[in-house]
């Protein structure tokens, strides 16, 4: 997954309309740095461990503005939702046993995009995004 440099994220936020506040920049440098999909309590723990305690309700409501703002997406396993950065579209894999959310590039799966169009007549734009459901690698052994 891309990274937004740090600088730019407060503008990002503005841009978005929502206000620079300390859990919003946070958060969103977290989930940009991370290059994953966290859940509410990876975050709010990854936070802490970082000297940045927020409880988990400002955490969550952090993680919706975000997503409201369409600067993080969620994406819906078992468990709790796990919440991305938006900053470039991508396909999603989840284990259906951990919950862990993966990345698919889009460009790599663009035949798929125009046979399921084919297949389905369902027209995909540019925002158009699968959620495959499976078991990981951790999850096979
Ligand atoms: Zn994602
Ligand atoms: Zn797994």
């Amino acid at each position: 997954m891309t990274t937004i440099p740090a600088p730019d994220l407060p503008a990002l936020l503005r841009q978005h309309g929502l206000r620079c506040t300390a859990s919003r920049l946070s958060t969103l440098r977290l989930l940009s740095s991370s290059g994953e999909h966290l859940s509410c309590p990876d975050v709010s723990g990854e936070l802490e461990r970082l000297g940045l305690p927020f409880d988990q309700t400002t955490v969550y409501r952090t993680l919706e503005a975000l997503t409201a703002a369409g600067l993080a997406h969620a994406v819906h396993g078992p468990g709790p939702k796990r919440y991305g950065i938006s900053s470039e579209p991508h396909h999603h894999t989840v284990c259906e046993t951990c919950g862990h959310v993966g990345d698919l590039p889009i460009e790599q799966l663009r035949e798929v995009m125009e046979r399921i169009t084919e297949l389905a007549g369902l027209h995909t734009g540019t925002a158009a995004s699968l959620l495959l459901y499976g078991r990981c690698v951790r999850c096979t052994v």
